[in-house]
Order: structure tokens, then sequence, then C-alpha cells
């Protein structure tokens, strides 16, 4: 018996980001199940170093290639604390990087691409607390889009036809890179929306945007995924301004299903090679249709460090990754207007009377604000919203109380 300890580095996944808020390291937990059916011992390392499980094998999970640091941290001090255990990294920076893993981090082994053992286990959820888990109804993907690295750690596309076996809580998140590409999409989507985990129905969602020239040949699909109770739909357009009919389109089929524009994003890459006016088109083009951009900063595949700040007012261009077509300041005013034009499409305010605390307001701040004003219903009136919104701000700006001295 060995005892294997599976390591995720400590990443600097940002605690409010939406996009990140389900990630989860799921081939650590599919290696745990394939160690334990082998009799292994196994401990999950989750950010946080540990040093009360000594073990034989250590495995590092890694992600975008330019968080290599933090694999790099993460294996210095599994090395320091136990010298005498090997140390293997897989996982997307492993796979894409190996020379540069290998060198950089001092790791014993590389893994590259996906464990083929570990794939066909479950992952084990008694390592981590989640009411949610990750379903792949498919890997790789039909498409070879150049700034994407998803070929190359997964070179052929391999669907499922079934998740039934896998299911085992009410919400899913699928890391699949092309849901829709999935031929048995349909059938996949059958099952989950007659599943029943506890007696209660099951949610989904995919991490990645949908690829929405695929819901064009098959508009079906939108239907299939409401029926499936799929959750915020994000459309994918990395291409020219001039498909904004063929956007358009996608959009219509998801709403037309079921899917209200609010809850609805288009997914833009920038920093890319598309120049800066065009995206701000595809921008502004977005907010006339009242639907929110999900936004994605270029980095190559071969960066090996980010060191973008997005709360500083500028920085010098080799701080991080610009594009020669970008400037700081193109990449900085993009962000600005998205936020903004979210904000203004989410609370529905007109662009002048945004003011950036809104994007502290949540859903659910909103929520008790609409109550104590007394407003009911799931549809508030723009007077409403406003109201909402001056009461919020107020709040926000009254002074903070002094403490006093009571003798
Ligand atoms: S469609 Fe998405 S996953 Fe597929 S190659 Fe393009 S960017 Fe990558």
């Amino acid at each position: 018996m060995s005892r294997v300890l599976l390591v995720q580095p400590a990443f600097p996944i940002p605690s409010k980001s939406h996009h990140h808020k389900d990630y989860l390291p799921v081939g650590l937990l599919k290696l745990a199940t394939w160690r334990r059916k082998q009799g292994d011992d196994v401990a999950l390392s989750l950010g946080s170093l540990r040093t009360d499980f000594a073990p034989d094998e250590i495995y590092v999970t890694s992600l975008f290639t330019y968080w290599s640091t933090y694999v790099r941290d993460a294996v210095s001090f599994y090395r320091r604390t136990f010298p005498a255990a090997r140390i293997i990294v897989g996982g997307v920076y492993a796979s894409l990087q190996p020379d540069h893993c290998l060198n950089f981090t001092g790791c014993d082994e590389v893994y590259q691409g996906v464990h083929a053992e570990a794939e066909l286990c479950n992952p084990d959820y008694s390592l981590v607390d989640t009411d949610f888990q990750i379903v792949h109804a498919s890997r790789g993907c039909v498409r070879r889009c150049k700034f994407c690295g998803t070929y190359e750690i997964v070179p052929d596309f391999i669907p499922k036809s079934s998740v039934r076996d896998e299911i085992l809580k009410n919400h899913l998140v699928f890391y699949d890179n092309n849901l829709l590409a999935n031929p048995y999409l349909s059938d996949v989507l059958r099952e989950i929306s007659e599943f029943r985990v506890n007696g209660r129905v099951v949610t989904c969602e995919s991490q990645s945007g949908l690829d929405g020239r695929l819901l064009l040949k098959r508009p079906h699909m939108a239907r299939e995924l409401k029926a499936a109770r799929f959750r915020n739909p994000r459309i994918a357009w990395d291409g020219r301004f001039s498909q904004q009919e063929s956007i358009k389109a996608q959009l219509t089929i998801l709403s037309e299903a079921g899917f209200s524009p609010k809850d609805t994003q288009v997914f833009i890459l920038y920093n890319h090679d598309l120049a800066p006016a065009e995206l701000m088109a595809k921008v502004e083009q977005c907010f006339k249709w009242g639907i929110q951009v999900a936004d994605c900063r270029f980095r190559p595949l071969g960066l090996f460090h980010d060191g973008y700040r997005p709360y500083k007012k500028s920085q010098v261009d080799d701080e991080y990754y610009v594009h020669p077509g970008w400037t700081d300041r193109e990449v900085r005013l993009l962000r600005r207007t998205v936020r903004s034009n979210n904000i203004c499409v989410r609370y529905g305010i007109p662009r002048d009377r945004y003011v950036q605390e809104l994007e502290c307001l949540s859903h659910k701040e909103r929520a008790s604000l609409a109550e104590r004003l007394g407003y009911e219903g799931d549809r508030l009136t723009d007077a409403q919203l406003a109201e909402i919104n001056r009461t919020w701000l107020a709040s926000r700006r009254e002074p903070e109380p002094q403490p006093t001295t009571k003798g």
C-alpha cells in the first residue's frame, strides 16, 4: 500500500469570480478513486499546504501556463517537506509545456494528457465539501481554434452517450470543451431532465461557452438544454463583428427556448487579433441586445507569468502580455466598458446613471431592498429599480459610525 497525496497548488482563484466559483480539481478526485481501488491511502491538499500526511507519492495538478509559479511553489514546498516522496505534475500546464514544467518546477515526472485509467473512475467527492459535481459528457473538441490548446491535450473528440451512472448530486457543472458538439447530447440532456437525486430534480450549467454555430444547425438543443434545467448559457463570439447577425440568431434561439436575456451572456476574447475598435463594437452590440458580456483576456499558451493588476490605473507593457495590436490603455478601457455595461444590463439602468458602487449590489441584496421598499413580484419597473439603486448608493455613502468612549 502506498500513501498518495493529491495537491492543488494555491492558485489565485478570485473568490468573487462567477466563472471559477465551480472549480474543482476533478482530475485529482478521479485519481483518488483509482488509487483507493488499488488499496492505497489517499489525502487531498486543496490550496493550503499540509504536513500532517507523510506521502510516498505526490500528484500535483496544474492549470493555466501563466500560473506555473504556483505549481513550482507547491512542488518546492513538498520537496523540502517530504524529500523521499516522488512528485508527479499533471494537468493543463504540464500537458502543454512538459519540458518547461519538468525544469521549472523540479518535479520528478510530468504526466501529459488525460490519465486513461483514472478517467474511467467517478471523482471521490468524499474529499471535498460541495453541493455540485463536475461532469464530462465529452473530451476534446471538434474544432482547432488557433488560440486554444485543447487539441494538444486531447487530440481526439470523445463523446459519451450517457452520464446517468455518474450523477450523484443535484447540480452538475459540465467541464466539456464543446458541449454542443456531442452527437448524443439529446440523450444526455433527456436523462438529466428525468433524473432525481434524493427525490429532487437535477440542474446543470457549463463552465465553457457554448458553440452557438452548432445551435444554428440543431436549434432543438436549446429546448433540450432548458428541459434539463440548464442555467446561464454563454455563447462564444470569438470572430469578427460582421458575425453579428449569426450571433443574434443564436441568442434568439436561446430566448425562444425560454432563456431570459438577463441570464444569458456572450463570451468574447480580447487582447488578441481583432483590433480594439472592433471589440468595442461587439461589446456595444451586446449592450444594444441587452446581453451581458463575459470577457476573456488572451494570454499566449507559452506565457509563464501574468502580472496584470485589474485595479491599477495603468501598467507598463512588459508587466503582462499585451497583444501587439493593443495597448494597456485599450485593455483597461474594454474591461471598464464591459463592467459598466453589464451592471446597466443587469439592473436595467441607463448607461449615463452607471456608478461603480453598483457593482457591489448582489441579487440577494437587491431582492432584500425591494422587499424593504414594499415592491413585490419578479418584474420591477424602471422607477422601482431606480429607487432601489438610489437607496443602495445612499446606504453605501453613509459615514462610518465613529467610536464613542463611555466612561
Ligand atoms: S471551440 Fe473552444 S474548445 Fe474548441 S478549439 Fe475552439 S476555443 Fe478550443
